[in-house]
C-alpha cells in the first residue's frame, strides 16, 4: 500500500542519531538547544522551545497564557483533536469557529460574526488557535486585526506547516500570533520520531514553557525565590510536567531541518504534478491565497460527496492508501457531553464530506504518482 505520508531518513540522519546515542548526554544535552535555536533562527522567531509533542506545546502553551477553569478557547472543526483538547486539559471550554471550505481554514467572516455576538453575550475567548490545514497558513493579519483589540491571545497549530510561508515570511515568525506550535511526528513536514517545538517572541513566555516542560523546576537564580542559593539547588516554581525533548531526537532533528527546503519544494512540485492531472475533471482542489507558500503536509482533493465512500473503497483497493483529514473534532462522542453535535458547524461539516487526502511524501516515486493519477481519473470518468 503507497501511504498517504511518510518520513524520509536520510543516513546522515542515522549517523546523527547514532552520535547522540554515543555522547555523554543523551538527553537533556546540548543538542535540545542547538535544535530549539535553529528552529527559532529558521523561523525567524527569537525563541525556540522544544517539547515531547505539539499536543504537549499547545498544552504548555495555553497554560503560559494562564488557561484555566472558567476560560474558553476557540479552534476549528478541521483539525486533529489535540487543537481541542489542549484547552481543556487546562479545565477550560472549547468552542470552534467553521472553515472556509475553498482553504479548509478557519473562516474571517464567521470569525467576526462570532465575536460579535461573544461581545453581546460577553463570552469572549481567552485564546484562538487558528490551524494551518494542510501547510498553507491562515489568514493571520486578518486574524489578529479582529482578535487582538480584543486582548484575545493566538496560538497557530502549524502541526502541519514547518517551511511554509505567509506574506513572504516563515510559518512560526509569530508575527501576528503569541506562539507558533509545529509537529515531528513522522507524517509532518520533519520528523523527531515523536516531538514538537513552539516559538514565539516574548522572552517570558519561553522562560515559562522551558520550566512547564520539566515539573515546573527552575535552576536559574534569577528565577527563584531564594536569595542565596546552594549551588545544588533547585526550585518548583509552579505544577509542571515531563514533555522533555531527548538530545537523541534533537539530533535527528537538526539533520531533518537541514533537508526542510528540499523536501517542501519536492512536496511543491508533486503537488503540482496532482494539480495539473486533475485540472478539467470533477476533482477539486484546497484554494491557496497569493499570500501563502504552503509547505504541503497534505494534498485534499474534493469530490461529490456521493462518490467518496466508493472513491476511498477504490483506491484503498488498487494499494493507494488514501485518509480523510480531518472528521470534525465536534463530532467526536467525547465532545458530545460538551453540548456539540452534528449540524453545528455545517462549512466544515460540507468540507468533510468532499474530502479525500492523496500520498504525498517527499520519497513519493513518479511512477507510484503516476498509478494514482491514472487510477483516480479512471475512476473519475464514470461520476455524473
Ligand atoms: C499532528 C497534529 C497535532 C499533534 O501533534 P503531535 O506531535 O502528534 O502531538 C496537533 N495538531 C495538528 C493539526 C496535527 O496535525
Amino acid at each position: 500500500m503507497i501511504p498517504y505520508g511518510r518520513q524520509r531518513i536520510s543516513a546522515a540522519d542515522i549517523d546523527a542519531v547514532v552520535e547522540a546515542l554515543q555522547s555523554p548526554l543523551i538527553t537533556q544535552g546540548p543538542r535540545v538547544a542547538a535544535f530549539e535555536q535553529a528552529i527559532a533562527d529558521y523561523c525567524h522567531a527569537p525563541y525556540g522551545v522544544a517539547l515531547s509533542s505539539a499536543t504537549a506545546a499547545l498544552h504548555v502553551a495555553c497554560l503560559t497564557l494562564n488557561v484555566g477553569p472558567g476560560d474558553l478557547v476557540w479552534t476549528v472543526p478541521n483539525t486533529f483533536v489535540a487543537s481541542a483538547n489542549c484547552a481543556r486539559y487546562c479545565g477550560a471550554e472549547v468552542d470552534f469557529v467553521d472553515i472556509d471550505p475553498t482553504t479548509g481554514n478557519l473562516c474571517v467572516q464567521a470569525l467576526a460574526a462570532k465575536l460579535a455576538h461573544a461581545q453581546h453575550t460577553g463570552r469572549l475567548p481567552k485564546v484562538i488557535i487558528p490551524v494551518h490545514f494542510a501547510g498553507a497558513s491562515c489568514d493571520m493579519q486578518a486574524i489578529a486585526a479582529l482578535t487582538k483589540p480584543l486582548g484575545i491571545f493566538i496560538i497557530e497549530d502549524a502541526s502541519h506547516a514547518i517551511g511554509g510561508r505567509y506574506q513572504n515570511l516563515p510559518v512560526g515568525a509569530c508575527t501576528y500570533s503569541d506562539f507558533t506550535v509545529f509537529s515531528f511526528h513522522p507524517v509532518k513536514i520533519i520528523t523527531t520520531g515523536e516531538g514538537g517545538v513552539l516559538t514565539t517572541r516574548n522572552q517570558a513566555l519561553a522562560e515559562r514553557a522551558q520550566e512547564l516542560r520539566s515539573h515546573g523546576i527552575t535552576r536559574d537564580p534569577k528565577r527563584m525565590e531564594a536569595k542565596h542559593p546552594e549551588p545544588w539547588y533547585y526550585e518548583q516554581r509552579e505544577l509542571g510536567f515531563n514533555y522533555r525533548m531527548t538530545d537523541i531526537q534533537a539530533a535527528l532533528g537538526l539533520s531533518q531541518l537541514s533537508q526542510l527546503d528540499t523536501f517542501v519544494a519536492t512536496r511543491n512540485e508533486l503537488a503540482s504534478q496532482y494539480r495539473k492531472a486533475f485540472s478539467n475533471t470533477k476533482v477539486a482542489f484546497l484554494q491557496l491565497s497569493e499570500q501563502v507558500y504552503s509547505s504541503y503536509h497534505l494534498f485534499v482533493i474534493q469530490v461529490p460527496a456521493a462518490q467518496r465512500l466508493q472513491l476511498f473503497n477504490d483506491l484503498r483497493a488498487a494499494n493507494i492508501g488514501v485518509h480523510v483529514h480531518y472528521i470534525p473534532v465536534h463530532w467526536q462522542p467525547d465532545f458530545r457531553p460538551l453540548g456539540f453535535a452534528r449540524g453545528q458547524f455545517p462549512q466544515s461539516e460540507l468540507y468533510y464530506n468532499q474530502a479525500i487526502t492523496l500520498p504525498l511524501y517527499v520519497d513519493l516515486s513518479a511512477s507510484e504518482q503516476e498509478h494514482i493519477i491514472q487510477t483516480l481519473l479512471a475512476l473519475a470518468k464514470h461520476w455524473e
